[in-house]
């Protein structure tokens, strides 16, 4: 059942969030933006506020929270910075969410725990420099010799590629499927920073997102043992989709957090402008951009809250999770714009946020399916070309 009124627990987790926010991020973010800096010296923070194993049931080392209070989380973060809530979305949504439902329980206590308990960090691993939406498309292959697997191929666009200790990571590992782009090809492993042949580097290049790190990977004959193989050989592309199904439900709820992060800073503004003798704020159109950023704000939660309750109820929504993310990342860059638009020179400069919240914004609608891929699967579904079959292992319930 959906149900709007948040428990005294999210209430709880939304206000620790907002008050760390407003004492630890809030003063720095835009000097550490302007740096470019990543600041690792938050992870712990995130890590005490049990940001990092959210969701992760506490005899795995996590705080035990439902799915709904992994959106809090995300909105909450986003409000402050894109950058805060990719960390909530590779760690938590795509890696370890993943390897609560497919990993081992050996795998589960080598990874999970130390992720959830925020000792190590984890990312995800998918795309490459000529594969992104296309992940039929990638190049990396894994050979099995003896009782490993040797991986060798090159990641890109990785987030956290340079922070994370852990990687979920995905290679061709029948090379006859790879020839015939049959995805029951593809096998999930999980790689430590550690292993032999495993590099990393950071894309300077990048102009959004720029508190957080984005780079790349390679993966030079590295030698992975059997047991960290996610699933069964062939099942890592069920894998990988099954890990968006949680990563993109963070991704909505950071982006819905960006679109009340945009309506705060112009409400704020509009009054305190004057234009033609009076606040910006009385004239009709700036009227209708604020209030297309209530609308859209208000209608993004709505949708990433009933994907949230599908989770904590144990129902698919890989359907649910697409259109909350769809609508809230576009809903965000227009929201983002019309608050740049709305602060006028000002929003073209430095000095005021929302012109990072611009430049933030667009990532996520790029990332974990773009606008295109999301609306040809909603246009699927409708026509009947996709339904989602269950797949070995599910995300489970919150009890
Ligand atoms: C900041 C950032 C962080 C990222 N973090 C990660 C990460 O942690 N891990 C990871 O694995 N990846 C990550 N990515 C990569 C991201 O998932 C890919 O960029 C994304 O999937 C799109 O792939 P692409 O860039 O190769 O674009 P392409 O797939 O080449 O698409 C280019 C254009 O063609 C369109 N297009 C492609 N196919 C179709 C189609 N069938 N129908 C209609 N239009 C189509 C696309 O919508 C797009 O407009 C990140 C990207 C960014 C920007």
């Amino acid at each position: 059942m959906l149900n709007l009124d948040l428990t005294e627990e999210q209430q709880l987790l939304e206000q620790s969030v907002r008050e760390w926010g407003a004492r630890a991020v809030a003063p720095r973010i835009h000097d550490l933006d302007r740096a470019h800096q990543f600041d690792r010296a938050l992870l712990p923070q995130m890590a005490d506020l049990g940001l990092l194993g959210s969701c992760i049931p506490q005899k795995y080392g996590g705080a035990g929270m439902d799915y709904v209070s992994l959106g809090i989380a995300s909105e909450e973060l986003e409000y402050l910075d894109t950058s805060l809530r990719v960390i909530v979305s590779v760690h938590v949504g795509l890696n370890s969410l993943t390897l609560l439902s497919w990993g081992t329980e050996d795998q589960k206590s080598r990874y999970l725990i130390p992720q959830a308990q925020g000792q190590k960090i984890a990312t995800y691993g998918l795309t490459e420099p000529s594969a992104g939406s296309d992940a039929r498309g990638i190049q990396s292959v894994a050979i099995k010799k003896g009782d490993r697997y040797v991986l060798t191929g090159e990641k890109m666009w990785i987030s956290l590629a340079d922070v994370a200790d852990n990687f979920l990571v995905f290679a061709w590992s029948d090379l006859e499927k790879k020839k015939q782009r049959d995805p029951n090809g593809i096998s999930a492993f999980i790689i430590e920073r550690a292993f032999k042949g495993f590099s990393s580097g950071t894309l300077k290049e990048k102009w959004g997102i720029l508190a957080g790190n984005t780079g790349f990977f390679k993966m030079d004959e590295v030698e992975v043992p059997q047991d960290n193989l996610v699933g069964r050989e062939g099942e890592g592309f069920k894998i990988a989709m099954f890990a968006l199904d949680q990563g993109r439900y963070t991704v909505a709820a950071g982006a819905t957090g960006l679109i009340r992060a945009c309506r705060d800073a112009s409400v704020s503004y509009a009054k305190q402008r004057k234009a033609f003798g009076v606040e910006i704020g009385s004239h009709q159109l700036v009227k209708e951009m604020l209030a297309q950023m209530e609308s859209d704000y208000q209608a993004s939660r709505l949708l990433w809250m009933r994907a949230g309750s599908l989770k904590n109820a144990g129902r698919r929504n890989t359907k649910e999770t697409g259109l909350a993310k769809w609508f809230a990342t576009v809903a965000s860059e227009r929201a983002a714009s019309d608050a740049v638009q709305i602060h006028g020179a000002n929003g073209y400069s430095d000095e005021y946020p929302v012109g990072r919240f611009y430049r933030n914004c667009k990532g996520a609608v790029i990332y974990e399916g773009t606008r295109e891929i999301h609306k040809v699967m909603q246009a699927d579904y409708l026509l009947g070309y996709r339904t989602d079959r269950p797949t070995r292992c599910e995300l489970p319930p919150y009890a």
